[in-house]
């Protein structure tokens, strides 16, 4: 590695806590699917910030948007009022068809703000003795990093040594709506899931699973919370995940993509019935909801609003997946997904997914593996079909060597 990569390297390796493994590439700047590190090499994005930058890096809307945000006023707490939060609310609202926003600012701190609001309406409208909520979850899932998330994480790496766990929550198989069902009792409040499992390697549910779960929660009231922090606001070709199903969850979790990749922005959007049980002080955050983070997502949801990077996520991912399957056979055992975003699981003979990035990096394509000898694929909605090509050859370059 050359100088200025290596000097960056050994001190990140000294003095950052080790619990990343980024690979060895140091970037200092990026605009649309294309980011250059300190030493002027260029690398193509497949990643996308694990899809918070679905509208590209530097995109001028956003860029602008926060620009003159930030000549105005950053930060009110919510102490006060500020003129970019109504606006935001209402908007956001209105895009996921609910009437109310509770904003807050990573994935994980939205998620834990669904699980509040699930075990606050369990005991307030649906009358569960106090204490007893119960909260169904699928194994495989990743919804953040908290303690009382990692609580209901199967992922060993996620949850070992954290203990003591928070109570309260059952976990099913992914995709088995049969188990979920069976899995209801009168105390349960909520079930809480991603309609695509992204960290577990872009798992896609057996059709119908998805309006099964909206089926058996409404018949059993209990609330269906969709995690779309990574699923949601375009990736798949629809606004939300859910979508591909007809179905509208009670909740919606929504983060990485919500603040453009410029700031952290998340929220839990639902009907005034779910949402309606805050009363002040029992919930909040400082930056949550902050006039930055207003303006930028106001700006994210005129976008989405428009419906093309919707449009483009389709054909793009269209064009990705119809590529990816006819390696399949070969050098790649199965491809998952949907619209611009796919889970790879590469024959582990030919390497681990760490050694697939690397030397995928070495051919000018940044992406990131998720377990074992899957890599996953998510780059941002605006790439041109001509790079996303160019970034397949040089997949099946690696897959040839
Ligand atoms: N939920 C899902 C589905 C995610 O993919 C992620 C992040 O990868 C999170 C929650 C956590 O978001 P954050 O890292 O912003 O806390």
């Amino acid at each position: 590695t050359d100088a200025t990569t290596a000097a960056a390297l050994a001190s990140a390796e000294a003095h950052s806590a080790h619990n990343y493994h980024p690979l060895p590439v140091v970037v200092a700047e990026a605009e649309g699917a294309w980011m250059t590190d300190v030493e002027g090499r260029r690398y193509l994005d497949m990643l996308a910030g694990y899809s918070a930058l679905n509208f590209g890096h530097g995109n001028r809307r956003l860029i602008d948007a926060a620009k003159a945000q930030l000549e105005r006023v950053t930060l009110t707490s919510r102490a006060f009022h500020h003129d970019r939060f109504a606006a935001f609310c209402a908007e956001l609202a209105a895009l996921c068809g609910k009437d109310m926003v509770l904003p807050m600012n990573t994935g994980a701190e939205a998620v834990e703000t669904a699980v509040k609001t699930a075990r606050k309406w369990g005991y307030r409208v649906k009358g569960v003795p106090d204490g007893r909520a119960r909260i169904i979850v699928a194994a495989d899932n990743f919804h953040g990093r908290t303690t009382t998330i990692v609580s209901f994480s199967t992922d060993p790496e996620a949850r070992a040594d954290y203990g003591p766990y928070t109570p309260g929550f059952d976990i099913v198989p992914y995709g088995d709506l049969e188990a979920l069902t069976a899995a209801i009792t009168d105390e349960t409040v909520a079930v809480l899931l991603e309609p695509i499992q992204g960290e577990a390697g872009v798992l896609v549910p057996p059709p119908g699973y998805v309006a099964g779960v909206r089926a058996v929660t409404r018949e059993r009231n209990v609330l269906f919370v969709a995690d779309e922090i990574q699923s949601g606001l375009g990736r798949t070709g629809k606004t939300f995940a859910c979508e591909h199903e007809g179905v509208v969850p009670d909740v919606y979790v929504l983060g990485k993509a919500l603040g453009g990749g410029v700031v952290p922005v998340s929220a839990v959007v639902a009907s005034a019935d779910v949402l309606g049980v805050f009363r002040a002080g029992e919930h909040g955050s400082t930056f949550g909801g902050n006039p930055l983070a207003c303006a930028v997502a106001l700006e994210v949801v005129a976008m989405l609003r428009s419906g093309e990077y919707q449009q483009r996520a389709t054909e793009l991912g269209d064009h990705l997946h119809r590529e990816l399957n006819l390696l399949v056979g070969g050098a790649v055992r199965a491809v998952r997904g949907r619209g611009l975003w796919a889970g790879v699981d590469i024959d582990p003979a030919r390497g681990t997914g760490r050694q697939i990035s690397e030397r995928l990096m070495e051919r000018g394509v940044l992406v990131k593996d998720t377990h074992g000898s899957t890599i996953r694929l998510a780059p941002p909605l605006v790439i041109s079909k001509e790079d996303l090509d160019w970034g397949l050859d040089q997949l099946r370059a690696v897959l040839s060597e």
